[in-house]
């Protein structure tokens, strides 16, 4: 896979969407070890300057997270949607039924303390079950999760990414977060640009493609996104392209 071939270059006038992890930053063995390239940030910032404030990160990171990252206060949208910062700095939170991954929560600690190598990320609305250090463990994740799921019903979905499997509400997804931001100042009426690299993102992408926007598939794998980068390094690239434009 090459660059950045046929991918339009950034224009001033769109509304950027933009994942986290594996597509503005490279993984790391564990979550907290993530690391921003400066360039990467130096052309977020330019990014948000030039379009007038119209970019946006949606994350599956809590936002007290991905502002750790970024150190810069950008609209975001953290686990999956379920809190958002708009452009004006307001938050929005949604907690479908409080205290309902508690024992969820319980049952997961249990789980890794019995198996090295696996990591529960807390995220507060959602939890997250890393095996990036233990791959040999990934089919006994997703059916530990699954089984977890099953107890709590039709609300609560597992959510499958790299090295990862989530329970977070079933209601919520990056779609529904972009929609969230779409329907405000400065992202509305424009065209909306979404850049991902997992499972997640392609709820984003679905919304992004149905408006007619330009979806952004960061590295290898099946994908309904329009376009495609090779990686973190071409995602750069890419947005440094906006100050030829
Ligand atoms: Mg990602």
């Amino acid at each position: 896979m090459r660059g950045r071939d046929g991918v339009p270059a950034p224009r001033a006038g769109w509304a950027y969407f933009f994942d986290v992890d594996g597509t503005l930053a490279e993984f790391a063995p564990t979550p907290a070890e993530v690391r921003l390239d400066a360039g990467v940030l130096a052309g977020l910032r330019r990014l948000h300057e030039r379009s007038g404030g119209a970019v946006a990160l949606v994350s599956g990171r809590s936002i007290a997270d991905v502002d750790s990252i970024f150190h810069s206060p950008l609209p975001v949208a953290g686990q999956h949607g379920l809190e958002r910062r708009d452009a004006r700095g307001v938050l929005y939170r949604r907690e479908p039924s409080p205290g309902a991954l508690d024992a969820a929560r319980v049952r997961l600690a249990e789980v890794v303390a019995r198996h090295a190598g696996l990591l529960l990320e807390d995220k507060g609305l959602t939890l997250a079950l890393h095996y990036r250090r233990a791959p040999a463990l990934a089919a006994f994740s997703h059916r530990t999760m699954r089984a977890i799921q099953r107890e709590l019903g039709s609300a609560y979905a597992t959510q499958p990414g790299k090295c990862v499997v989530e329970l977070k509400p079933a209601s919520m997804d990056k779609g529904v977060a972009v929609t969230d931001f779409l329907r405000e100042a400065p992202f509305m009426g424009r065209i909306a640009v979404f850049v991902g690299d997992d499972a997640t993102d392609e709820h984003g992408f679905a919304v992004v493609n149905a408006l007619g926007g330009h979806t952004i598939k960061v590295g290898g794998g099946p994908t309904t996104a329009r376009w495609r980068l090779a990686s973190v390094a071409a995602v750069s690239a890419w947005m440094a392209e906006l100050s030829k434009a």
